[in-house]
């Protein structure tokens, strides 16, 4: 019988793993990929925005060449992290069920196992469903709801669908690398300053009007994408007019939303938060409504890396001084 079961080897359940060590709790941590696999998925060689005191589990351990690390820095400092404090995390094992027995103990099936524990905490972040168009043609293979890398695309053209810094940040990295990118984004998205709604960054857009004012980057503002074709994609542009872009590769970052139907099926109710769907739980300690139910992280109303590491560890003191 486990003290605490973390679904999610993200920053928000590393933290909880580290804390939950550090009080003495027998807990494990289930990951369907890889440590900081989120952080894995990042574009390779990306810088990201958060400054080392945001990312760090204690201060000091990430040590970047410049002021802000890169994707393969601040994945290297949560593997280390996670191996050098021997923090009990079990990869590439996916919780499948977690459901509460008659003594209010919480039994979770996994694809390899099952586990026993007083208490779960959910910290399986908001990247399980990208968003779609939902237009004919985007299950073609040259269709992709993630970037990854520029040079498969050089001396190629891409499109990038998407208004946020996802969108911003690969269109910018394909457009400095040579690919004959067009950006499509609505013109709203575009002209957005607020980052509280999602805009892409300052940092990200000033480099890409640079691309724009260079002609090594193609804007175009989007009515709507009719559809993807081999060779071409259809759209309209603001204006409600036909447009066809003659095209290799497409890219829809258009954002992902949690999966949060284990939750839901243990009781947990939701409700409208700042970004979408959330669960509905304790803003100090991270306790949902059900007993020994906890969330942390990405799908929760803290979106960014030092909410989901604080999150984490409130989530054990609650634990530890219930
Ligand atoms: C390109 C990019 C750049 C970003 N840059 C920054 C930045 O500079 N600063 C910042 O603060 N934030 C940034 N973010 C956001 C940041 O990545 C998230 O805030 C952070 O990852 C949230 O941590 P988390 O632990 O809540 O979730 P995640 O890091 O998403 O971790 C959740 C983990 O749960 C696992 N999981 C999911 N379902 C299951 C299951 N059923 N069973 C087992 N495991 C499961 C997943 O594989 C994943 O590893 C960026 C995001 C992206 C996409």
């Amino acid at each position: 019988m486990l003290d605490l079961l973390i679904i999610g080897a993200g920053p928000a359940g590393i933290a909880a793993a580290f804390e939950a060590k550090k009080a003495g709790l027998d807990y494990v941590v289930i990951e369907k990929g890889l440590i900081a696999n989120t952080i894995y998925n990042y574009p390779v060689g990306l810088t990201v925005f958060s400054t080392t005191d945001e990312l760090e589990f204690a201060a000091g351990g990430l040590d970047p060449a410049r002021e802000k690390p890169t994707r393969e820095e601040l994945l290297s400092y949560y593997v280390r992290f996670v191996l050098d404090n021997e923090l009990n995390v079990l990869t590439e094992e996916t919780v499948l069920s977690v459901v509460c027995n008659r003594s209010g103990v919480f039994i979770i099936a996994t694809d390899k196992s099952s586990y026993a524990a007083k208490n779960v905490l959910f910290a399986h972040g908001a990247m399980d469903y990208p968003r779609k168009l939902g237009v004919p043609g985007e299950d073609r293979p040259h269709v992709f709801d993630h970037f990854r890398e520029t040079y498969p695309w050089v001396k190629r053209r891409a499109l990038i669908i998407g208004g946020g810094n996802s969108a911003g940040e690969a269109a910018l990295f394909l457009a400095q690398e040579g690919v004959d990118a067009t950006l499509a984004i609505y013109r709203d998205n575009w002209e957005n300053t607020d980052p509280k709604q999602g805009c892409i960054k300052y940092w990200v857009k000033q480099p890409l009007e640079q691309q724009l004012g260079e002609h090594c980057l193609n804007l175009f503002f989007l009515g709507r994408v009719v559809e993807i074709r081999e060779g071409e994609v259809e759209l309209e542009n603001e204006n409600g007019e036909s447009v066809t872009l003659q095209n290799d590769v497409v890219f829809v970052l258009i954002g992902s939303d949690a999966d949060l139907s284990l939750l839901k099926s243990l009781g947990v109710g939701t409700e409208n938060g700042k970004y979408g769907e959330v669960p509905v739980y304790d803003p100090d300690t991270f306790a949902t409504a059900v007993t020994g139910v906890y969330v942390a992280g990405h799908f929760t109303n803290q979106r960014h890396i030092k909410g989901a590491i604080d999150a984490g560890r409130a989530v054990i003191a609650a634990i530890v001084s219930k």
